[in-house]
């Protein structure tokens, strides 16, 4: 009799360690892993779907060196996985479970195909500390503010991670497809070869980086995360994103780290794993915080559609130095640091008056750490029409926060000082020629001034406001 089979369909979960999903498949019996591009999958932005690929070959290279195979499939969930758990006569399937709407609808659907089918279908925890729904107020709702959410759960037990299992391999494997006929770097065109310059992809490489920052740096996380001139924060996020390192291995190390130092700086890091997890609560309990204002009433704010400044905007030709700066450091590495992604969320949706969609859209299209949680409460949050968000009329000055964080200019040399600065002149052999873009250029001048700007966004607030 061959070995019974059980099948892990991975998602945003592409690593072997601290995954509750493939141990159970491995403790049921051989493991067959399996990869869908489905939808969801197919609609990601270009960086993404680069860094979907160098997570997959990455994740394929580690079940290789234990006998696996990570299989492959493109279309509908419900259909591929009824199909192969019934050809291959899987004794079961096991996944991970996803909090935004689109994951929800469409893992209850593929649950209940499954049961129909007669194949046991089990979802596990493991992409977040709490699951949505483990963490109530009071009167037993869900938390709208970060910081009573994180008094609820900073002393609440988090499992210790697993190690990765036994894993055997199935008799015969079925037919898979191959990576590269996806074609996920396409998009990436040129861009492709300098983002991965400075991205590496992968679980040794996150479990390195997770070692290197909890041993020297985390220390120092609470002054230096701001610095835009240091490389002061973890870097973890696309590894997390793509579920490379388990949340709770990070948690786990940082806590210990508290333990032994009683660090305060170790605590603003633990802090921070909580905004994901805070994001995850919030995308969950309010699945519409990716498409609507989280606040209705914001619905008759007179948002800017895509236009002419925005574009500028996108392609760091806004004149405003560390806007720019920022918008090219995102280009060029498929990330931005987290201060320069609230000045630039704040410029667009204020100082430009464009609706956050349009930026929550291009930051989809150029993030290697993409996540749909924490993109739209980030946006949300800078926009004003987010929970716990900061108020409209807090319109941050571009130039006096870039004084406050970098205050000698390295950063925005760095981006921007073409003639100097190998990172700054990448930026034009990344952008597509259509942009028509030139380092001899230079500099464009300001395309708004500050100070109208910030007028024009508090009258058009309000305005908004006196029409109650
Ligand atoms: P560190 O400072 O080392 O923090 C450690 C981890 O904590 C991060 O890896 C991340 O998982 C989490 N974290 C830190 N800050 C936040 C935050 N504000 N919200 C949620 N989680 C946080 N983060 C994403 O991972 N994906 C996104 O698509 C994304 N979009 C954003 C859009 C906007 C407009 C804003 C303002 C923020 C966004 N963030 C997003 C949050 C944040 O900017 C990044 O998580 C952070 O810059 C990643 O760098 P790091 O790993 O070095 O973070």
């Amino acid at each position: 009799m061959s070995n019974p089979v059980a099948i892990v369909w991975l998602r945003r979960d592409l690593r072997l360690s601290d995954h509750p999903a493939l141990t159970a498949a491995a403790q049921d019996g051989a493991l067959m892993p399996l990869f869908i591009l489905d939808e969801q999958m197919e609609a990601l932005g270009a960086a993404p779907r680069w860094r979907l690929e160098q997570s997959l070959k990455s994740l394929a290279a580690d079940l290789e060196a234990r006998g696996l195979k990570l299989i492959l499939r493109r279309g509908d969930p419900r259909a591929i996985l009824t199909a192969l758990a019934q050809d291959i006569g899987a004794v079961s399937v096991h996944w991970s479970r996803l909090y935004d709407g689109g994951s929800v609808a469409r893992d209850t659907e593929v649950k209940s195909a499954l049961k129909e089918a007669g194949v046991s279908a089990v979802s596990h925890a493991g992409h977040v500390l709490h699951e949505p729904w483990t963490v109530e107020t009071k009167t037993g709702g869900f938390y709208k503010v970060y910081t009573p959410y994180w008094k609820a759960v900073r002393g609440a037990d988090v499992p210790e991670p697993i190690g990765i299992p036994d894993l055997r391999a199935p008799d015969t494997w079925p037919e898979s497809d191959a990576l590269e006929a996806w074609q996920l770097s396409a998009d990436m065109d040129r861009g492709g070869a300098i983002v991965a310059t400075h991205e590496t992809a992968g679980e040794d490489t996150a479990r390195g980086v997770l070692g290197g920052f909890i041993g020297s740096k985390v220390e120092d996380y609470g002054t230096a995360r701001d610095k835009l001139f240091v490389a002061g924060t973890s870097t973890l996020s696309a590894h997390f994103a793509w579920g490379e390192l388990s949340i709770r291995t990070a948690w786990h190390a940082a806590k210990r780290k508290f333990d032994e130092t009683g660090s305060a700086d170790v605590e603003t890091f633990m802090k921070e794993l909580v905004w994901r997890d805070f994001a995850w609560h919030l995308i969950y309990h309010t699945p519409q915080i990716e498409t609507e204002n989280w606040r209705p009433e914001w619905d008759g704010f007179p948002w800017r559609g895509d236009n002419e400044d925005a574009e500028r905007w996108r392609r760091g030709l806004t004149g405003e130095p560390i806007v720019d700066a920022g918008m090219r450091e995102m280009y060029v590495t498929g990330r931005m640091h987290n201060r320069v992604r609230m000045i630039v969320a704040c410029y667009l949706t204020k100082h430009l008056q464009t609706d956050w969609r349009v930026g929550l859209k291009w930051f989809e299209e150029c993030l290697v750490d993409h996540d749909p949680a924490s993109n739209a409460m980030g946006w949300q949050w800078s926009a004003g029409s987010g929970p716990d968000a900061t108020p409209y009329f807090r319109v941050f000055n571009p130039e006096t926060q870039a004084e406050k964080f970098d205050p000698k200019g390295i950063y925005r040399r760095k981006w921007l000082d073409s003639e100097n600065s190998a990172e700054a002149a990448s930026y034009f052999k990344a952008v597509p020629r259509s942009w028509g873009l030139s380092a001899a250029e230079g500099r464009p001048p300001r395309m708004i001034d500050l100070k109208d700007g910030r007028q024009r966004a508090l009258d058009a607030y309000q305005e908004f406001k006196a029409q109650g």
